[in-house]
């Protein structure tokens, strides 16, 4: 930090004027003092909870400590942007069983590089103003606690289906930190959670993944299972998956405060290649150049074109036996993948039953 007579409090709000120039909805400023939520991640560790995650348990306590992930770290500077882009028809997609379901966050571009370029943006406005100081950017990184530093810095109240919701906009936004060694004024944290007496999001999840209110066992989760699950998919999770091939949003589309979610305004998370409306046989008939060529710069790359065909096989096993279904299953049989290969079996026999 080059200039220590800064008005800190002029520069704060600069940053918060700056971040929704730059897209972001709401800004918000905390310190790096997590050690309640390292607690509550240490219990979820604990328990198993994270499954094959195991970035979730490496950095040690560095997750919980800005501070010593990247030293000198005295604020984090939190930020959320809204994803929904426009009505998707969510919850009539999840009834159209041989249509798929991806996830509403995962029909458009890539967010992390969208984000990441407007953290830097910011930082950069910040460095004109006052000169250099130290940074770092972050968006949905492994080794930071982000709904941890959203609550703190006043963003919203970690509901029981442990996502960030806010009052006035629900919960489908995408969180981005800025890490600087600025000693700006706080925000307010959160000062109280609004779920009430509410269950809906921990009674309607397909797979029961909820340990408990603000307890989600990663394992059961759908998102989980269809985007970080590298082998196969447990069976006895595979009929209430549905129709659900890439993430799942159940949690948030049953959640009441998100009659206040807001269309994005960004470009980038529109829907492409007709995502958000269409059938699972078509879908499983991308060879791997097609399935490539449409997810480039997608989020649908991270679960790869072997684990694509897996979470479609399953959606097809859920489907109803038309045609189209049973066709797109046969050409799948002789698959090179076994991982493909036995979910393409299971499904079959569920047309025969
Ligand atoms: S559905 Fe109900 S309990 Fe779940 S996060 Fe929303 S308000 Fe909280």
């Amino acid at each position: 930090m080059s200039d220590h007579s800064l008005d800190l409090n002029a520069l704060a709000q600069s940053i918060k004027d700056w971040g929704r120039e730059l897209g972001f909805q709401q800004v918000g400023i905390a310190d790096v003092e997590l050690s309640e939520h390292e607690a509550h991640l240490k219990r979820w560790l604990a328990a198993g909870y994270q499954g094959e995650m195991d970035y979730m348990a490496a950095h040690g306590d560095k997750r919980s400590r800005p501070a010593e992930l990247v030293p000198g770290t005295l604020r984090v500077v939190s930020l959320r942007m809204d994803y929904l882009p426009g009505d998707t028809q969510m919850a009539q997609r999840l009834k159209e069983p041989e249509q798929a379901y991806v996830s509403r966050y995962a029909l458009g571009r890539d967010y992390h590089k969208l984000i990441r370029k407007r953290l830097q943006q910011l930082a950069e406005r910040i460095q004109q103003q006052i000169g250099t100081f130290g940074y770092r950017a972050f968006v949905d990184s492994a080794p930071v606690l982000e709904k941890a530093i959203a609550e703190k810095a006043g963003l919203g109240w970690i509901g029981k289906n442990t996502l960030v919701l806010n009052r006035k906009a629900g919960s489908y936004f995408f969180l981005g930190e800025l890490f600087v060694d600025l000693p700006l004024p706080l925000d307010a944290p959160h000062a109280s959670e609004h779920c009430g007496r509410c269950s809906a999001c921990m009674d309607i999840c397909p797979t029961a993944a909820f340990a408990g209110p603000y307890q989600l066992d990663a394992r059961r989760c759908i998102s989980y299972l269809t985007i970080e699950l590298k082998g196969s998919i447990p069976v006895e999770l595979r009929t209430p998956i549905g129709n659900r091939v890439f993430g799942c949003d159940d949690c948030q589309i049953v959640c009441p405060w998100n009659r206040f979610a807001r269309p994005t305004e960004q470009g980038d998370f529109q829907p492409r290649h007709g995502l958000d409306n269409s059938a699972l046989a078509e879908l499983f008939l991308w060879t791997e150049p097609e399935f490539l060529a449409r997810t480039e710069g997608s989020p649908l790359r991270r679960a790869g074109y072997e684990r694509w065909l897996r979470n479609l096989a399953v959606g097809l096993g859920n489907a109803p036996s038309t045609i189209p279904v049973l066709e797109a299953l046969n050409a799948r049989r002789d698959h090179p993948s076994e991982l493909v290969r036995e979910h393409v079996e299971w499904a079959l026999q569920q047309h025969e039953r």
